[in-house]
């Protein structure tokens, strides 16, 4: 009776042996994309230590001496936790040199400020033009040095290609993602002259077969949420591309979850845990910015949210980002060696960090 009165209390304490939970316990995570003004290192700090983030890779490390200085003090506040990525000044991009003179920066900026790795925003393609005035295409090859330096140092490019579907369509009530576009209506693309979704997307397929040596991180699901097919199609046909979830878990949520499993548990090496959480001098973003300013217990619930879309079953629950479109998203439920992979161990390997 004692044995099994103790043996009871054993297990209600430890609560999993016999209830059939798992015994797995997240692992230090890491957050593949982040944006980090060097002034907030306090604060930053909060924000990780409270949902249990490792490390946090901050693709706003800056394209000048004096910003890496910057973001290299940062890094160095928070003893390490904060890895920074190189991004490219497109002034000068009618010099014949820009694109030995940018290689030559981001060497820089990885050998001597330990940066690690590459971030090109969505500016390419949509925004950056040249002398000409013609619109910067991603596969163009005046940046063919750049992407080759970065498969020389052996550090990934983050890129960020394109934008939602709703964003290219009219900024109307029935887009799915009207409030977003309320709030920031320069985000629309109707009716502007810039190449359409796919193309852009055909223009960074281009660019990953030219430069098999060189890793590549499509952001944002790979930069189509909206259609794992495609994805899927990158992820077979490149085996030098990877993917990022951030934002997108409010996209990815909405498809039929045990596609999503399938996904994630085929390309589970593959694919980084990342948020899009941005921590400024003034406020703080989580994957996307509405009219009221998130709080720290904002943040620390939208890092709850994402552990409960990869780790539950659960269905039907507020996606992180509710301005970001009304709807409801369905949990994958990851299995442990595929989690640990996603949340830690595929971030260690592209930043050339311990076994994994
Ligand atoms: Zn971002």
């Amino acid at each position: 009776m004692v044995r099994l009165l103790l043996a009871a209390i054993f297990v209600t304490l430890v609560g999993l042996p016999l209830t059939g939970a798992r015994a797995w316990e997240r692992p230090k995570v890491i957050d593949f994309h982040a944006h980090l003004d060097p002034s907030a290192g306090a604060r930053i700090k909060g924000i990780l230590d409270r949902s249990g983030i490792e490390l946090i890779v901050n693709l706003s490390g800056g394209s000048f001496p004096w910003e890496w200085k910057e973001a290299q003090a940062l890094s160095t506040e928070l003893g390490g936790r904060v890895i920074n990525f190189y991004t490219p000044d497109w002034d000068e991009i009618d010099d014949p040199a820009w694109g030995l003179a940018e290689a030559f920066r981001l060497d820089a900026a990885v050998k001597r400020f330990g940066f690690a790795g590459l971030k090109i925003a969505k500016a390419l393609g949509l925004y950056v033009r040249d002398a000409a005035q013609v619109l910067v295409d991603v596969d163009d090859p005046r940046l063919d040095p750049l992407w080759a330096k970065a498969g020389e140092l052996g550090v990934p490019v983050c890129i960020h290609v394109g934008d939602p579907k709703a964003f290219w369509r009219p900024s109307t009530p029935d887009n799915e993602r009207y409030e977003e576009l309320q709030v920031h209506p320069r985000w629309s693309f109707y009716g502007e002259p810039v190449p359409s979704q796919e193309a852009l997307l055909d223009q960074l397929a281009r660019v990953v077969a030219r430069h098999p040596l060189t890793t590549f991180v499509a952001v944002h699901f790979g930069n189509d949420p909206e259609d794992p097919g495609y994805v899927e199609r990158m992820l077979e046909r490149f085996p030098n591309y990877f993917i990022d979830v951030a934002a997108r878990v409010p996209e990815i949520g909405r498809h039929d979850p045990a596609r999503m499993r399938a996904l994630f548990t085929r390309f589970q090496d593959r694919i980084l845990f990342a948020t899009d959480l941005g921590v400024g001098r003034y406020g703080i973003m989580l994957g996307s910015t509405g009219t009221d300013a998130p709080t720290d217990d904002d943040a620390a619930r939208f890092y709850a949210t994402h552990w409960r879309y990869f780790e539950t079953h659960d269905r039907q629950f507020e996606h992180p980002t509710p301005i970001q479109g009304k709807w409801k998203i369905d949990a994958v439920g990851l299995p442990p060696e595929v989690l640990d992979k996603i949340y830690r161990k595929n971030a260690l390997k592209l930043l050339r960090r311990g076994p994994a």
